[in-house]
């Protein structure tokens, strides 16, 4: 069994964010990047995707993939060792937290590794309808984030559609609308679940229709090799009557589901299973333990505010860390024989 200062688990932008800034402070970080945990390889939901055009810093986009493994060498650049395996148990009762992986984690079994904090950032997966049609469209037309996708040419004056009748459907559809032709919201029973104020702006909004009791049936478009679809059978759920309509676009809306399966009855979640943080910092129910990115964000969702949550959670973990060291015996090699501190200890913020 090994022990380290502090793990974190995960391999987005919120987790590489926190091993770089814990890496440049020497604190040794060990990172669990999954091997396709969730379903999702290892460097998180943009490894889903093509160009990433709302990260600051690529004038002219980068591709998911790409962006997250320059995040892993910038990771790994400073000292962070990376472990291509699955946080499968963990034990957070006391210090140190204890920590398994997938297939050593019998009874019988002893933790992989021991830590004085842990960093959370598993993340969330969109939720999906399997569609007739989804696979074959997904990403080229269907998408589970408007404000991600929806700005690309093949969406600009064209009819979109947004399954889903909560707030983020009723946010999408608003944001689509500044693109397409038009925007239609599918709604499944007679009623939205949005706030009031959302759902009446949303209801009043010149470009979009909401239209109840409907569900989408199939997504038909192009048969050629990435061919883009052009169409959507939507079934009236009352009436029983299904059309064919004209749709470019198709953005589900239907929630996301944050993997926090490992922590639960260990930590405090919301009824909703995210980890529930202190507001405006990392800090969950028990000492030690942060979280950082979509696992503990249900609004905003992206890369650039999960990677500033990263930042976030690192800087707390150090805070911590070296309070709980400054209570153990001074270990003399800390503060070098010139006198001078290492930078992160003159400057809580860097
Ligand atoms: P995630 O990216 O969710 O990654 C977490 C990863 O940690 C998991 O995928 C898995 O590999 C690993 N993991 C999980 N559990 C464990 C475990 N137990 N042990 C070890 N490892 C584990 N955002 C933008 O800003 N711009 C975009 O253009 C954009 N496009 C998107 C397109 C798509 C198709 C999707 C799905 C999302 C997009 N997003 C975009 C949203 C963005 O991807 C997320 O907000 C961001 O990736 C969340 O980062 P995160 O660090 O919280 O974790
Ligand atoms: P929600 O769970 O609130 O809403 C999901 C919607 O999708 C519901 O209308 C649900 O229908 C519908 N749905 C679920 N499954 C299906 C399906 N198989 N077919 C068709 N429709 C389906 O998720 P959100 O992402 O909208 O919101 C999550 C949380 O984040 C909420 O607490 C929300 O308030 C918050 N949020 C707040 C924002 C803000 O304040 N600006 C912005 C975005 C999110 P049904 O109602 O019938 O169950």
């Amino acid at each position: 069994m090994v022990h380290s200062k502090v793990v974190i688990i995960g391999s987005g932008p919120a987790a590489h964010t926190a091993a770089i800034y814990l890496s440049r402070a020497e604190l040794q970080p060990v990172l669990y990047e999954g091997m396709l945990a969730n379903g999702t390889a290892a460097g998180g939901q943009l490894t889903t995707t093509t160009d990433i055009e709302n990260f600051p810093g690529f004038p002219d986009g980068i591709g998911g993939g790409e962006l997250m493994e320059n995040m892993r060498k910038q990771s790994v650049r400073f000292g962070t060792e990376v472990i291509t395996e699955t946080i499968s148990k963990v034990d957070l009762s006391q210090r140190p937290f204890k920590l398994w992986t997938e297939w050593s984690d019998g009874p019988e079994d002893a933790p992989a590794r021991t830590a004085d904090a842990v960093i959370i950032a598993t993340g969330a997966n969109a939720r999906r309808l399997d569609l007739p049609g989804e696979e074959k469209y997904w990403q080229n037309g269907i998408s589970a984030c408007a404000v991600c996708d929806g700005a690309v040419p093949i969406f600009r004056n064209k009819p979109l559609f947004v399954i889903g009748g909560g707030d983020s459907a009723a946010e999408e559809a608003m944001f689509l609308a500044k693109y397409g032709s038009s925007v239609t919201v599918l709604v499944r029973r007679d009623k939205l679940r949005a706030s009031k104020a959302m759902a009446n702006r949303l209801l009043a909004h010149p470009k979009v229709t909401v239209r109840f009791n409907s569900v989408a049936t199939q997504v038909l478009g192009e048969e050629k090799p990435n061919g883009l679809m052009t169409h959507l059978k939507v079934k009236n759920v009352v009436s029983g009557e299904e059309e064919v309509v004209d749709a470019n676009g198709l953005f589900y809306a239907v929630g996301h589901d944050p993997a926090t399966a490992l922590f639960k009855g260990q930590i405090n979640l919301d009824e909703e299973s995210y980890i529930v943080t202190k507001p405006g910092t990392s800090y969950t129910s028990v000492e030690g333990v942060f979280a950082c990115g979509d696992v503990q964000d249900k609004r905003y969702r992206q890369a650039i505010t999960s990677a500033g949550s990263g930042c976030i959670a690192a800087l707390e973990a150090e805070k911590f860390i070296s309070e709980h060291e400054s209570q153990e015996p001074a270990n003399e090699t800390e503060v070098p024989a010139d006198g001078n501190a290492p930078e992160y200890k003159q400057n809580p913020l860097l």
